[in-house]
């Protein structure tokens, strides 16, 4: 207990000011918030984080009360109904909402609350009418699926009126306050872990006066029910006591509740007052709002567009919470993508939300969106949480930051500097495009060719000069297996599990084996390089649906608890390997590249088979660009990058005789294919450039992720909102060979 005894509100003078208190919270959380280290956390209103004396508090808790299940007679069982019981009177306390006129009911968060309620009033006889805010969150929208919409509504509609107040994010910092009771709404619905961290436990408030409305409820369970007669004769009494009892089935959380005691005493403690919580975080909102609105390009354009009521104030806690959502442009006036945001803030250790941020009513009113061009927006394969967040030059979701109690200043200013680092556009020559016009044609070569047997595991060098078949759908033997997720099916993937690159594959052809080996390589797995059935039968193959990059495939996966135990333990997440069936596969897991032509010159674009790479059959990356963006990063004084972070499969470059002079970094942003070796060669298009994230910060040897190359690529490589690097590649259709080799003789087409 000793740290929040150093640092409690109670320290704090009485008139402190909101700079004081400021640093106040700074000192204060350097203790008490140990998970947050030197991550900026901005999505309080997601959840907020929970203080070390609160977990303290509950240990003690927890180790010194003997707590049985409630509903028996025996002391510990007896303790734990009291227990629950004076959590549920000091829960009602924090809202000021006096026990007689209301009763609290523990749910499992803010939504199970809103479903009571809406179940409770479809039993109603004639139904009801439902209105809900345009700004209302997804799971008090859902409501709306009970209600009646027709005829009978018309009856309903001169009976009383019910009101339910979603306050889930307003009690996150602003203090709730139902002492007056014939002005309360009459259901009041809330998640604590958003005001305390923890814990995960939610509550709906009754106002008595309508509890009648629960009476038709008919579900019972375990705890709603005095008695029930099975078999013969059906028959229940449903318990008759306080509106609580008839409402939570089945056990409570009790621990869940014991901690929330904790939660309440540690947060008064620290903080001293939610309305001093609400001033600190409307000031930080305030700050943030206007550091964002002032940002401008050089051009005098402003960087973000913030999406605010017009009535609302960040000087006004009742017309503003402390939550900004905004868009960025950049300096020609295009949108960014918010994925990109993320990316970006992902790389700096800054935590946010993007998308629709659970709130589908105001996002869309605030973003112009009509209904015709959301449902268009979802036929065209746009989901929540996705990429794709430009659709016809209009974004489908914000970028959201929302603060917490815990937040200070610092937090602001850190934002800020983010912002200016990689939105604002002072000078509008950041974007670099190389002039390949002047001098000599320089002549390109096949560096090394690589290929990833396993999709987003290590690479694998061809041998030099080992001829190597080139197929519609990639390198032979690219990205033939990968690791699934045994719960959920999922496809893994480097971005979740940067250990994959720690997973080393050797294609043995002698051996007719592939080999994979862990860290350290004391651990090795074999699968035949085989797909002959005989030999697949005896494996014990079972075919599975998975899902790669939102397509469903079918893979086949291996059975073999030795090859499961191998990747689970390398990856710490249980999975095992799968194959998927190549060229010679079922053609209902034939999936297509998304990359298009580079040069809008041919204009009929063929769907490319694609097997499990992200986007297209083949990637290409070029030694110059990678030799400036190394110049770059180390005049910055950061780490150069290792090519293998890319994971091209063929990297090319200029021969020798034309290094003399100048390298061509970028030339390939201009290039529409290439021929490979001889005259008789095979032929290459180029598709579009390879859009980047933060995944090619992860060093392919130790498994680590950096900042860089990710920061110098977004702040030199970025158009229209893709930092690029890279082109996709794939065999051209007409190509008559498909052999190449490290060391061929490469003919550019721009
Ligand atoms: C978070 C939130 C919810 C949902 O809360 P859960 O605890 O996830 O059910 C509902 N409404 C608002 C306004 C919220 O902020």
């Amino acid at each position: 207990m000793g740290d929040n005894t150093i640092y409690s509100f109670s320290d704090l003078p009485i008139d402190a000011n909101l700079g004081e208190y400021d640093i106040y919270i700074e000192r204060m959380r350097t203790i008490q918030y140990p998970m947050l280290k030197d991550s900026l956390y901005l999505d309080h209103a997601g959840t907020t984080l929970y203080p070390k004396s609160l977990l303290d508090r509950f240990h003690q808790d927890m180790v010194s009360s003997l707590l049985a299940n409630p509903h028996s007679a025996s002391p510990s069982s007896r303790n734990a109904t009291e227990m629950v019981d004076s959590v549920r009177l000091e829960a009602l306390r924090y809202f000021r909402a006096d026990p007689l006129h209301f009763d609290l009911i523990f749910v499992a968060n803010a939504t199970a609350g809103i479903k009571l309620v809406a179940e409770a009033m479809r039993e109603q006889e004639g139904g009801f009418r439902y209105a809900y805010h345009v700004d209302s969150h997804t799971s008090a929208v859902g409501a709306r699926e009970h209600a009646v919409h027709h005829k009978r509504a018309r009856e309903s509609l001169y009976g009383r009126t019910y009101t339910l107040l979603d306050a889930a994010a307003f009690v996150s910092t602003s203090a709730l306050d139902l002492s007056d009771a014939s002005s309360a709404p009459d259901f009041t619905t809330l998640s604590f872990n958003k005001i305390f961290g923890f814990p995960d436990l939610g509550a709906l408030i009754v106002r008595k006066n309508a509890a009648h409305l629960f009476d038709r409820r008919r579900y019972f369970g375990g705890g709603t029910v005095e008695m029930v007669v099975c078999l013969k004769e059906q028959w229940h009494a449903k318990k008759a006591g306080p509106l609580h009892e008839r409402l939570e089935d089945g056990t409570l959380p009790i621990h869940s509740i014991l901690a929330l005691k904790s939660a309440i005493e540690t947060h008064w403690n620290l903080y001293g007052s939610q309305d001093r919580v609400a001033k600190h975080t409307l000031d930080l909102a305030n700050r943030l709002y206007e550091g964002l609105a002032a940002l401008q390009h050089g051009t005098g354009e402003h960087v973000c567009t913030i999406y605010k009521h017009p009535e609302s104030s960040y000087d006004e806690p009742c017309t503003q919470g402390p939550t900004v959502a905004f868009n960025i442009k950049d300096s020609k006036g295009t949108w960014v993508s918010t994925s990109e945001v993320e990316k970006l803030a992902v790389i700096k250790d800054i935590h946010l939300r993007t998308g629709g941020v659970c709130n589908p009513g105001g996002v869309t009113q605030a973003l112009g969106l009509e209904p015709w061009e959301m449902k268009e927006n979802f036929s065209a394969g746009q989901r929540c949480g996705g990429e794709d967040d430009i659709r016809n030059g209009k974004p489908t979701g914000v970028v959201r930051l929302s603060l917490g109690a815990m937040s200070t200043r610092s937090d602001v200013e850190r934002f800020l500097v983010f912002m200016d680092e990689f939105f604002v556009d002072r000078n509008s020559t950041m974007r670099e495009w190389s002039s390949t016009a002047a001098g000599p044609t320089p002549t390109w070569h096949v560096e090394s060719l690589t290929v990833y047997p396993v999709k987003s595991c290590g690479g694998w060098q061809i041998p030099d000069n080992m001829r190597w078949e080139v197929r519609r759908e990639g390198l032979a033997w690219d990205r033939e297996w990968c690791i699934v997720h045994q719960i959920t099916g999922k496809v893994l993937s480097q971005k979740q599990y940067p250990r994959m690159a720690l997973i080393r594959p050797v294609l043995d052809f002698k051996a007719g084996q592939l080999c994979l080996s862990g860290p350290g390589a004391k651990q090795k797995i074999t699968v035949p390089l085989s797909q002959d059935p005989s030999y697949l039968e005896a494996l014990d193959l079972s075919h599975i649906d998975t899902i790669v990059c939102g397509d469903p495939i079918k893979a086949r996966s291996y059975s073999s608890s030795v090859i499961a135990d191998f990747l689970s333990g390398v990856l710490d997440v249980p999975c095992t390997l799968a194959r998927f069936p190549g060229s010679s596969g079922t053609a209902a897991s034939t999936r297509h590249s998304k990359a298009h032509l580079q040069t809008g010159v041919r204009s009929t674009s063929i769907p490319r088979p694609i097997r499990l790479s992200n986007e297209s059959p083949i990637l290409t990356i070029s030694r110059s660009s990678l030799n400036r963006l190394n110049e770059q990063i180390k005049a910055k004084g950061g780490k150069a990058a290792h090519q293998s972070a890319f994971r091209a499969n063929i990297i090319l470059s200029e021969r020798p005789a034309s290094l003399s002079i100048n390298e061509s970094p970028w030339a390939e942003d201009y290039w529409s294919g290439m021929k490979v070796g001889s005259e008789d060669g095979p032929v290459l298009d180029f598709l579009e450039g390879c859009r980047r994230c933060q995944m090619v910060c992860i060093d392919q040897i130790s498994g680590e992720r950096n900042q860089e190359p990710f920061v110098t690529l977004a702040k030199t490589r970025r158009f229209g909102g893709r930092v690029l690097f890279g082109v996709h590649t794939a065999l051209a259709s007409g190509s008559k060979s498909n052999m190449i080799r490290s060391g061929d003789v490469v003919e550019v087409h721009s």
